[in-house]
């Protein structure tokens, strides 16, 4: 695929992808940020140059903004696919970078660095990029695609997706379909196969807060109802209990082709065999595989020599699809009775079929640039604008599709320092997210 068009919308992909990069759109989870307005006036602006009607909105305030345009088909009977990115990022802290977070810097490697590189200012550009191919090249898709790129993902959503179909469900435009975050990039195996894992589930959340009272007294006496001690006796004992192995079908399907590309059978309650056979994505797929409950944060006391008279802890649980009650009735076993339970934030469990027209099309556009790949479904651990498009009967399918070196730690660079993408990648994407939206 080397013709001059094809070099061109990857070159579009990496510029416009390093002009988001050098926008702070950080996401301090408490609306304190920066917001979202300077990179939706940067992505409508790419859109409206190429001559492609776009719209900023705006959500709970004006610095939380988003962009929605739409590129009408030739059969119009059909549904628009919904196109989706985030605009945010999660914060950067400068000093812990080889380059700085917010300066789209690229490397003597050909590698583009900055907040968001793959958390998901890329698949925005390469988004960007294509509709501003089809614009100057005169396609028109089959099925109207509904770009929406929102504000406010890595908080939840509640000032960008979920805000959207609560207050602005036209901004879906009709869609039945999504394609999104996380997903369509390479995973090369230890033994050098490639997949291309797509997300066709995310598992649900529950962020708890346990708070337990006790007797207050003198820490030098006896205190059968210290809460510090009744309240860590109960996590250790809810930690020390991991939930069993529970394959919804997308992860039976996961399981059984990955088992098939490494010659012998998952072992998923080994981590060690785990990542022998499958590598660094053993931590993924060993939390898509399980519920699973993280301590992760304790509060109590004030002296060393005074009982403080209330515990808490703050967990993260995390459920399978099918499991949320089966979880939050093991951490009622475990933990003291009277501890009270808060929800800081709780939020659905979602999973689809690796079927249809949708999901054939992304097949075909991997088959088409990288024959030796394989993609295959899998059960994202965390949560995306997907739960909130999914309430609205939105069907979401994570499909960001890259090709990576077998040696860049991809999974490692979610919201972690040095975040990066090679130019490489986003050319390939670029091509395979072209391709796959014309076979709609
Ligand atoms: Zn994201």
């Amino acid at each position: 695929m080397a013709d001059s068009t094809t070099i061109d919308l990857g070159a579009e992909a990496v510029e416009i992808t390093r002009g988001l990069l050098r926008i702070d759109s950080s996401n301090y989870g408490d609306d304190t940020g920066p917001g979202e307005r300077e990179a939706a006036e940067y992505a409508a602006g790419q859109l409206l140059e190429a001559g492609i009607a776009a719209e900023i909105f705006t959500t709970t305030s004006d610095r939380r903004a988003g962009v929605t345009a739409q590129i009408d088909g030739t059969d119009r009977d059909l549904p628009p696919l919904l196109l989706t990115g985030h605009l945010d990022v999660v914060p950067a802290v400068p000093g812990e970078w080889m380059h700085a977070p917010f300066a789209g810097e690229i490397d003597d490697h050909e590698v583009l660095w900055g907040r968001g590189a793959v958390d998901m200012k890329d698949m925005v550009g390469m988004s960007l990029a294509v509709l501003r191919h089809w614009h100057r090249t005169g396609h028109r898709p089959r099925r109207s695609i509904a770009l929406l790129l929102t504000p406010d993902e890595e908080a939840g959503g509640a000032h960008g997706a979920h805000w959207i179909v609560k207050h602005r469900p036209d901004l879906l435009r009709g869609a039945t379909e999504a394609v999104g975050e996380v997903g369509g990039f390479s995973v090369t195996l230890p033994n050098g196969r490639r997949i291309y894992p797509i997300q066709t589930g995310e598992k649900g959340l529950a962020w708890i807060t346990a708070t337990l009272a006790g007797t207050a007294g003198h820490g030098s006496l006896i205190n059968q109802d210290n809460a510090v001690a009744r309240l860590t006796t109960g996590l250790a004992a809810l930690v020390g209990h991991p939930f069993g192995v529970e394959l919804t079908p997308t992860m039976q399907t996961f399981v059984a082709v990955v088992s098939d590309l490494v010659g012998e059978p998952l072992v998923l309650d080994d981590m060690e065999v785990l990542t022998s056979q499958i590598g660094a994505l053993s931590a993924v797929v060993g939390a898509s595989v399980r519920s699973t409950i993280n301590p992760t944060m304790l509060q109590a006391g004030f002296k060393h020599n005074i009982v403080p008279a209330v515990a808490a802890a703050g967990m993260d649980v995390r459920f399978v699809p099918g499991q949320e009650e089966q979880v939050l009735d093991r951490i009622a076993q475990y933990l003291p009775s009277e501890a009270e339970l808060s929800f800081a934030n709780r939020d659905i469990s979602l999973e689809t079929g690796f079927d249809g027209a949708v999901v054939e099309a992304m097949i075909a556009a991997l088959a088409a640039h990288d024959p030796d790949g394989v993609p295959v479904p899998y059960l994202m651990t965390g949560g995306t604008d997907g739960k909130a498009f999914s309430t609205a009967g939105v069907r979401y399918l994570g499909f960001s599709p890259l090709k990576l070196d077998p040696g860049l730690p991809f999974w490692g660079m979610f919201h972690a320092p040095n975040e990066r993408v090679p130019l490489a990648a986003l050319r390939f994407g670029a091509s395979v997210l072209d391709d796959f939206l014309r076979r709609l």
